[in-house]
């Protein structure tokens, strides 16, 4: 598609719908430039509560929502379902999936992807919790282990199907073993009369010596006391070193056996990203100047989880993607109007994380919060940065209800053979 044949306007490309994609492309509403969004998939992903979707609590609708929505009354953005293989820098050309596409700015911003740090078994037998289909299979499978679990009869076997085993203790971990367990204590429990829950396990493994390592020690400490209240078995100090069809093997050798394993222990730059000529750092991210462009290829930025600043180490979350996206769009102003490049700047907004209904840390300087309080401000902050009014609504009367009768509503198993089929398929 060449683009600059219809357009006089310069054309920015964006590729990636996420959150440095919106943010940037909303940051070029008015300026005099046609953006042209690239995404393989037509929704917007609210990362931050996939962990709920996983945990029967929220429908996948209410965690994405349409680009083509989101942009309705923004007139010079241009949305194009494609996926991106290949930069030409050379060219202003992306290679996509539909044909090549001609920019003149080009604004990457791919995000990550589960990185399993080469532990054997990783990749073929752990569920991902990365993207919507992942959260979506995951709670399919969630759901069919407990089906199995009732119509059998061997203890051994059934303690297997409801062992399910988390591995990593960062904020998605944490967060997503606080709403399992509550899923299991509260709705499941009173729904599988056939099973002993006290059969069921969720067991968090960590590598360090404690949860939220990038917390404050004192919130670490509150999140650990919280999931052992929530009946989270919290493995500290304990590596995976293989993943087997039937669960894991620790550094040391012991062997724990469980039907799940949901790997959440890192992030990574898309493989995909090796073939696209750019310059490759740590973890597969492409390596930015301070300004967020390319060396040598001004016209193009990364964004967000997929670019590494090398002087300044930042967390892999929503509010940098935010603010780089904003950065690199107020960039390429600049350059349209003749003016330097300024160098991005990270403002720490604060770090939360969520342990169960009505629980979480909050920490930013030297404000330290938990409990309710930290909630409420979860809440408050996740309402207000969730795309769509109608997502708004739905999650803030679904919380509301789940939180006033324990109820998980999204617990409708879609496909049930096809789940047990991916049981004996990873
Ligand atoms: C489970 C989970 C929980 C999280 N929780 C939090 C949290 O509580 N708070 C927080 O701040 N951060 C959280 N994060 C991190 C946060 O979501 C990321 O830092 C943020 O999404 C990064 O934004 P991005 O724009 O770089 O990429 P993304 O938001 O990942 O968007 C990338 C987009 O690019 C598209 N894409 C990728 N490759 C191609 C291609 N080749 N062609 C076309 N399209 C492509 C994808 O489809 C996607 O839409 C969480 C992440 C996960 C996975």
């Amino acid at each position: 598609m060449t683009v600059r044949d219809r357009r006089s306007r310069p054309v920015v490309a964006i590729v990636g719908a996420g959150f440095g994609g919106l943010w940037a492309a909303k940051a070029l509403r008015d300026a005099p430039v046609d953006v042209l969004m690239i995404d393989r998939r037509n929704f917007h992903t609210f990362y931050p509560l996939l962990y709920q979707l996983a945990a029967a609590e929220l429908e996948p609708q209410s965690v994405a929502y349409p680009v083509r929505s989101i942009f309705r009354n923004q007139h010079n953005v241009r949305f194009l379902l494609a996926d991106v293989e290949r930069v030409e820098p050379t060219a202003n050309t992306l290679h996509t999936s539909e044909g090549p596409v001609r920019y003149d700015y080009l604004i990457l911003t791919p995000g990550s992807t589960t990185n399993y740090f080469g532990i054997p078994g990783a990749a073929e037998h752990a569920w991902p919790l990365r993207t919507l289909e992942d959260g979506m299979a995951l709670r399919d499978h969630i759901l069919s282990r407990f089906e199995a679990a009732a119509r059998e009869p061997d203890p051994e076997r059934r303690a297997k199907m409801l062992t399910f085993l988390i591995v990593g203790g960062g904020p998605t971990g944490v967060e997503f073993a606080g709403a399992l367990s509550e899923l299991i204590v509260g709705p499941l429990q009173k729904d599988y009369r056939e099973l002993d829950l006290h059969e069921v396990s969720v067991v968090l493994i960590e590598q360090g010596p404690r949860i939220l390592s990038s917390y404050p020690a004192r919130l670490s400490d509150w999140a650990a006391r919280r999931l052992a209240k929530l009946t989270v078995d919290l493995r500290l100090g304990e590596a995976v070193e293989a993943v087997e069809p039937d669960g894991v093997v620790l550094r040391g050798g012991e062997r724990l056996l469980a039907d799940t394993v949901v790997w959440v222990a890192g992030v990574r730059g898309d493989p995909a990203m090796d073939a696209w000529g750019l310059p490759l750092g740590r973890s597969g991210r492409v390596v930015v100047e301070p300004t967020l462009q390319v060396e040598n290829a001004p016209n193009i930025f990364v964004v967000g989880d997929a670019a590494v600043l090398p002087d300044q180490p930042l967390p892999l979350v929503a509010q940098v993607a935010i603010q780089q996206g904003k950065t690199a769009a107020a960039n390429i102003k600049a350059l349209l109007s003749g003016q330097p490049c300024r160098a991005f700047r990270y403002r720490n907004l604060g770090d939360m994380a969520v342990i169960g209904r009505g629980a979480a840390v909050f920490s930013r300087g030297a404000l330290q919060l938990t409990g309710f309080l930290a909630w409420i401000l979860w809440a408050a902050v996740h309402i207000f940065n969730l795309i769509g009014f109608r997502n708004r609504l739905v999650v803030l009367a679904t919380w509301a209800v789940e939180y006033l009768t324990f109820e998980r509503g999204s617990r409708l198993l879609r496909t049930p053979g096809a789940a047990a089929r991916l049981v004996s398929a990873r």
